[in-house]
This record gives structure tokens, C-alpha cells and sequence, in this order.
């Protein structure tokens, strides 16, 4: 975009007048991100027009998802802008830090994890690629709870990421839509915020819901002095858009969450409908104008949705109606958890949604005949029936309302159509499809590492690898050139002291950059295993104290993990491994030789200086349970090896940089399916050597748990396990001797610097295929039919 100093400088001190009645060199610092933020928004207005105004004749995508994990929106917006050094170098001539600047805007925490960055990621790909994407959601008043620390335990605070208002979004009154339950009848009122692509004028749209009250408050009520009264209805209706809900895979059966769903999907429909309208008036071309993607089963009561709409509101008959629907959707998977698989008890859906229960009904009675047409047995029907012992099948319903269905990573698709779903495969084989994830370059690698971007361009005299990721393994040629690894591990270094001072100031730790930075940084999670992580650390602690003289590299531990607040083990870990931390960082005679940091509040813009500063990624899921994660690959684009189980995505990552560049252990998922049955935790517990030690912390007086039942409750979930699963049902202690080795083979691994820094850079160079720009282009030509439409 073109850049006028002047006139930048001019609107910037005349929003900071116009919105805060001040001068700019007297605003505060996120007054001058408001103004800085407003500016840009004007300047991009004209564009994000044409955009929508372009898309609008010819078919697009919508992303239904009810969770968007956007973080911070300036830095990434000017990087696409093309703007960052001119903005950057104008504030400076300001005697204003652009850094100060960024760092007063809030994270948009408008998601929990993987799921929800995966769709923030989205809409930055689709952007860059030109393609006509639309992303739907919830406009959370609260995100995801901010996470602190009390004597080592978690505590959550609410995210009030309004505070200071929100200047990258626009309220449209005139798009508001009535979204009806049966007690009660909400006004959906949309919230866009503009998705800069990178190296084009297109600007995408995120739209976001808010509910409100159609009358605002009860005058008469208040006038009669019934103040609680008189806002009972506003706050109810509200309360709708009130929160995210903080769990990540485990389903969430409150009401509340079934109206967040409903609300978001039916006004999203109803705005594409308004919207096609305007264009056709023949129903059956609606597949034509529009596919909709529904992120995992959250959206999925968008089946029964859009037949309510078509049959009620325009009048098309059943089967037309269904024709459309499976024309329309595409389901994507993310979880092999089966506690995870939505399901919602029939009596919710009867009580608030009675017309959508019918429909549902319907749906069922109807698949149930398709498949005794088929032949299938009752137990079969009733293992795959739409709605079953009362329950509703989210799952279910999404695959046969759709006419696409994909799961994350390559691992996870084939897992999902020979085993979990594979019912679903055997009656509808060509619908599964695989579309590994991906993560956008331009925030994890432009944004978030700007030392060795600037270093990546100067080498390959370009900057193209920022929307074409494939350019970067053209510098796999300098794999064996030392003055290249050189100032590869120089920047790496950098990036290591600039994390080393954050933690120093936000965690008040200090921790050393010349040790080995090893990092796991994801949701806490059993299946995750931040367990596994944390015996190693105290084991190799155990090892020093018996051979104090012990030579080891330097490492230092980095977790960063919210654990959702009702998950009791997952908080036990957080504890755990913050004793851990207070016994190891204060040992005299550990000496420094190991340090441990649980940083507080991992969000994306913690991740954005962690992924950049990490010598060590730690994806060490139990096989078989981690879809693809994200994570990882953020990690490997920026030169990070990988010390991880064969699961996910991280068997298509070391497939791309090599096995011999990463560290590959423990059991593979035929193992884990060999295992699972015969298998007695105590026997590892047993006869591995120190593996006894340091299970037995959660319980001995190493740290004082004593009338701490939840420690209890971790450790004999590991030696007994519980009502609902085997003892150490993720394998933990099986797995624990590998892990070991594999910890010791980083060890000796480390000490070459320079086949170190060549398998890092092996890392960096073979990222391509996880670009989202690749995994959009595919869901575009494969799923949606869409094409590219540049303004
Ligand atoms: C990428 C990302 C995740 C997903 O991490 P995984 O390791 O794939 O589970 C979660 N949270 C944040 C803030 C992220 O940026």
C-alpha cells in the first residue's frame, strides 16, 4: 500500500484528538495504538470495499468456527500492509517506539488453541491467496481467561479484552439479524474486522456476532424503580456472547454453550441467504454461491439450521431442501478423543430449539431408513443413528449432512477412516478426505522472527517466501555453508536473549541463552504428556545430585500451558512442575546446569517470542491422540528440531526435514494398539531405572502434598487408574526410558555446533508444506470450488 508520511502523521494526531481529546505526544500508549490503529483502518477501508464488493459475484467460502485465537492484529496488519519499516520509522521521527505501540493492544484470545488458531491462520491464508473466505464466529465479550500463578498453582482471571475498545473492528447495525430460541428472541448484531492479505489489495472479512437485547431495557420497570428487573432481559440476552468457554477437546454440555452455537450459525446463515438473494432466486443454486465449512461439530447444528430456513422461511419442500444442505456443508474433524465427540441431550434441544429438534428427528428417521435399505443390522443402526439413548450426535450429524468431511494430518485421516469413523468411511468412502494443517508465515516467521526473515530475503534476494513458503527450500544449498549456519545460530541467539529478558521481567526468572532452550509450550493436557516432560527434568535433577560433577549442556526448561479450570489433573501438572521448578532453579548443586520456567499466560503473542527463541520443540503426545497440532510446525519454520513421538503432524514433519534431524521416539500408534489390553504400568515402574523416584514425588515428601487429594488422585490415576480409564492410560511410564534416551541423544547431538545448526536449518528450509497457504489452496480447489478473485 502506498505510504504518505504527512498524511499519516496528520490522521494519527487528528484520531487521537477526535477520540481521546488529546494530543498525541500526551496520549497514553494504547490511546496511540488506537489512534496508529484507526488510521490504518481508514487508510485499508477503500480496498476492504472492492474486496467485498468483487466476492459478492461469484462463489465464496464461508468458515463457520466458534473460535477465532487472532492475538495481537497491528503488527501482523502492517507486516501484510507492506508497512511495517515506514510506520515504524515515522513514530521513531515521533520519538515513539512502533514495539510500545504494539505492545498495549490486547491479544484477541477469542479461542483456546490449536482449533482456533488453525482458523485465525485460515483467514490470513485466504487473504494473501486472493480466495473469497469469509470467516463467522462469536464476538466473545471475554476470551480465553488470563492465566497467573499463585504459589504455583493456576488462577484464572477474566480477559477483558475491550477494555480499551476494539479499533480493528466495525459494528453494522444495518446486517443485524433475530435469532429466535423458543423463550426468547436475540438480536445478532455483526462485528467485521478486515484480513490484510500479504502482497495484494484483497482484504478478507472475519464476522463476528454479538448478542443483544431487541429492546434495550424495560422503561416502565426502571421508571417504577425495579432497577434488576429492568435489565433482565438485556442481560440474559447478552449473556450469550458473554464467554468463550474454556475447554479445550472435552465438550462442554451447558445450555448456554447450545445457544452460543445456535445464535452464531443461525445469523450466519441468515446473512448468507440475505446475500444470495440478492443474486438468485432458485434455491438449488444456493451450493453454487456459496460452501460452508464447519470447523469441528460446533457449528454443526447448521444441518437442521439451514433446512429450518429453507423449508419454513422460503418454502422449499424436504428433499429439495436436503439436496441443498449436502451440497452445501463440509465437516472438518480434529479430535480422535472420544470424550471429546459432541453430544447434546435431546431434552435441551426439545426445551429451547423445538422446531430444530423436529427437523433433527426427522433426519434421523431418515438415515436410519437409508441404512436399512442398506441392509445394516440394528446394532449398527443404532451405533450410527443421529440420535441415540436421547442423545444427539454432533459427529454424526455433521458427516451425513455433508458432502466433504477431513481430518487435520495425514496420520490423523487415515486414523479417523479405519478406525474411529470407519463406519462412516465404509458407507460413505469418497466424501474423507486429508488436509493437513498449516500455520501462517507471515505472523510466525515475518511478524514474530524479523532478524532472520531479513536474513532469509537477503539470501534468496526476495522476499517472495512471505506468500510463497516453497521459495525457502532454495537455501537448503547453504546447509554445509559455515558463515551461513554462523549467522543462523547469531540470530538464534538474539532471539534467546530477547526471551530470556521477557521471562526475566514477566516471571522473574533469570535464565542463561547460552543453554539449550527446551521448550513445550500447548494446552495442558494428559494426552500431551507435559507429564513425561516433567519426570525427565526430575529424574536428570536426581542424576546430579548422586554425580554432582555430572557433565551435561546447559538447558533450560521452558513450559507454557492454561489448563481448562475444572480440569483438576491438568492443574496438578501445572503444580507439579512449578515445585519442580522451585527445587531445580534453587539446588546449589545443580549450579545452573538445568533450570525450569513455567511462564504464565501463554497466549499468541507469548508464542510469537517463544516459537523464535526455541532450540528444542516438545511434541511428545501419546501416539495416536494429537490430530496434527500446530505447534510443531511454528517450531520447525523457525529452525527448531523436534523431539517427538511418530503422531500427528510430526510424521509428515520429519518426513519433509529428515528423521535424521529430529528426534524421533517411543511407541508409534500399532504399538499403542498392540499394547493397550495387556498392559501393567507397574512393570516399567518397576524396572526402569529411576522411573520409581520420580512418580513417587507426586506423593513422598520431596515437595509437602500432604492433604493434597488431588495429587493423590494424579498419581493413582498412573498406578490404578480411575472409573473411566486404565492405569497410566497415556503411557507414560512405557514410554519414559525412550523419552530418556532420546533427551540424551539432544545431549550429545548438541555439543557439534555445527551439525546442530545444520539440522535446524534442515528444519527452517523444508517448512513448505506447512504453510497455510498450502492447506487453503487445497481446501479451496478440493472442497469449496472456489478460485482466486483479485481485486
Ligand atoms: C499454535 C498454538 C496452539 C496449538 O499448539 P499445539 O502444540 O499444536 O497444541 C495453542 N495455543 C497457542 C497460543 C498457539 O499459538
Amino acid at each position: 500500500m502506498n505510504f504518505d508520511k504527512n498524511k499519516f502523521i496528520a490522521s494519527v494526531k487528528d484520531a487521537t484528538r477526535m477520540k481521546y481529546a488529546k494530543s498525541f505526544d500526551s496520549a497514553l500508549e494504547y490511546e496511540k495504538f488506537n489512534a496508529v490503529s484507526m488510521t490504518l483502518m481508514e487508510m485499508l477501508s477503500e480496498d476492504w470495499n472492492k474486496t467485498k464488493e468483487s466476492y459478492g459475484k461469484k462463489k465464496q467460502a464461508s468458515y463457520l468456527s466458534a473460535e477465532y485465537l487472532m492475538g495481537r492484529a497491528l503488527g501482523n496488519n502492517l507486516i501484510s500492509l507492506g508497512l511495517y519499516t515506514e510506520v515504524e520509522e515515522t513514530l521513531k521521527e515521533l520519538g515513539i517506539s512502533l514495539n510500545a505501540v504494539e505492545e498495549a493492544e490486547e491479544d484477541a484470545g477469542l479461542g483456546n488453541g490449536g482449533l482456533g488458531r488453525l482458523a485465525a491462520c485460515f483467514m490470513d491464508s485466504a487473504a494473501t491467496e486472493d480466495l473469497p473466505l469469509t470467516g463467522y464466529g462469536i464476538r466473545y465479550d471475554y476470551g480465553i481467561f488470563k492465566q497467573k500463578f499463585e504459589d504455583g498453582r493456576q488462577v484464572e482471571q477474566v480477559d477483558n479484552w475491550l477494555k480499551y475498545g476494539d479499533p480493528w473492528s466495525v459494528r453494522r447495525l444495518e446486517d443485524a439479524v433475530m435469532v429466535e430460541f423458543a423463550d426468547e428472541t436475540i438480536q445478532a448484531i455483526p462485528y467485521d474486522t478486515p484480513i490484510v492479505g500479504y502482497g495484494t489489495n484483497n482484504i478478507n472479512t472475519l464476522r463476528l456476532w454479538k448478542a443483544e437485547s431487541v429492546d434495550a431495557f424495560d422503561f416502565k420497570l426502571f421508571n417504577d424503580q425495579d432497577y434488576t428487573a429492568s435489565v433482565e432481559k438485556k442481560n440474559s440476552a447478552e449473556d450469550i456472547s458473554r464467554v468463550l468457554y474454556p475447554n479445550d477437546s472435552e465438550q462442554a454440555g451447558k445450555l448456554l454453550r447450545l445457544k452460543q452455537q445456535y445464535f452464531f450459525v443461525s445469523a450466519s446463515l441468515q446473512d448468507m441467504i440475505k446475500d444470495f438473494k440478492k443474486k438468485s432466486n432458485d434455491f438449488n443454486e444456493f451450493p453454487e454461491y456459496y460452501a460452508i465449512q464447519l470447523n469441528d461439530t460446533h457449528p454443526a447444528v447448521a444441518v437442521p439450521e439451514m433446512m429450518r430456513l429453507l423449508m419454513d422461511n422460503e418454502g422449499l419442500a424436504w428433499d429439495q431442501a436436503w439436496s441443498i444442505v449436502r451440497r452445501t456443508f463440509a465437516y472438518t474433524n480434529h479430535t480422535i478423543l472420544a470424550e471429546a465427540l459432541e453430544q447434546w441431550w435431546n431434552g435441551f434441544y426439545k426445551e429451547i430449539l423445538p422446531r430444530i429438534y423436529e427437523i433433527l428427528v426427522r433426519i434421523d428417521e431418515q438415515f436410519v431408513a437409508e441404512l436399512e435399505g442398506k441392509g445394516y443390522d440394528a446394532d449398527k443402526i443404532e451405533s450410527m443413528r443421529i440420535i441415540s439413548n436421547d442423545m444427539i450426535k454432533m459427529a454424526w450429524l455433521s458427516i451425513y449432512g455433508s458432502y466433504a468431511v477431513n481430518g487435520v494430518a495425514y496420520l490423523h485421516t487415515e486414523l479417523l477412516k479405519h478406525e474411529e469413523l470407519n463406519d462412516w468411511y465404509q458407507l460413505y468412502p469418497n466424501k474423507f478426505q486429508n488436509k493437513t494443517n498449516g500455520i501462517t508465515q507471515r505472523r510466525w516467521m515475518a511478524l514474530a522472527n524479523k532478524e532472520l526473515s531479513a536474513y532469509v530475503t537477503e539470501l534468496l534476494g526476495t522476499d517472495e517466501w512471505v506468500n510463497n513458503l516453497e521459495k525457502i527450500k532454495e537455501l537448503e544449498k547453504y546447509a554445509d555453508d559455515e558463515a551461513v549456519l554462523e549467522k543462523f545460530m547469531a540470530i538464534k541467539l538474539q532471539k534467546k536473549v530477547q526471551l530470556a529478558e521477557y521471562i526475566k521481567e514477566h516471571e522473574g526468572v533469570e535464565i542463561d541463552p547460552d543453554s539449550i532452550f527446551d521448550i513445550q509450550v500447548k494446552r495442558l493436557h494428559e494426552y500431551k504428556r507435559q507429564l513425561l516432560n516433567a519426570f525427565h527434568i526430575l529424574d536428570l535433577y536426581h542424576k546430579i545430585k548422586k554425580d554432582p560433577s555430572m557433565d551435561i549442556v546447559k538447558r533450560t526448561f521452558i513450559f507454557g500451558a492454561k489448563a481448562a479450570p475444572g480440569y483438576i489433573r491438568a492443574k496438578s501438572i501445572i503444580k507439579f512442575i512449578n515445585d519442580i521448578a522451585d527445587l531445580v532453579n534453587n539446588d546449589e548443586d545443580v549450579a545452573g546446569r538445568i533450570k525450569v520456567v513455567f511462564v504464565q499466560n501463554y497466549r499468541v503473542s507469548y508464542g510469537e517470542r517463544i516459537f523464535s527463541a526455541a532450540d528444542l520443540s516438545e511434541q511428545i503426545s501419546m501416539a495416536g491422540k494429537e490430530a496434527s497440532g500446530t505447534g510443531n510446525m511454528k517450531f520447525m519454520l523457525n529452525g527448531t528440531p523436534t523431539i517427538g513421538t511418530l503422531d500427528g503432524a510430526n510424521v509428515e514433519i520429519v518426513e519433509e526435514a529428515g528423521e535424521e534431524n529430529n528426534f524421533i521416539f517411543g511407541l508409534t500408534v500399532e504399538d499403542v494398539n498392540k499394547l493397550k489390553g495387556n498392559y501393567d504400568p507397574k512393570v516399567p515402574y518397576m524396572t526402569v531405572p529411576g522411573l520409581k523416584e520420580v512418580v513417587d514425588a507426586l506423593i513422598d515428601v520431596t515437595f509437602d502434598y500432604t492433604g493434597d487429594e488431588d495429587m493423590q488422585e494424579l498419581y493413582t490415576s498412573l498406578l490404578k487408574g480411575a472409573s473411566w480409564h486404565a492405569a497410566d492410560n497415556y503411557f507414560v511410564f512405557e514410554d519414559f526410558a525412550a523419552y530418556r534416551d532420546a533427551q540424551m541423544k539432544v545431549d550429545a547431538a548438541y555439543r557439534d555446533k555445527k551439525a546442530w545448526a545444520r539440522k535446524c536449518w534442515m528444519n527452517m528450509c523444508n517448512a513448505s508444506k506447512f504453510s497455510s497457504d498450502r492447506t487453503i489452496r487445497e481446501y479451496a480447489k478440493d472442497i469449496w470450488n472456489i478460485e482466486k478473485n483479485r481485486i
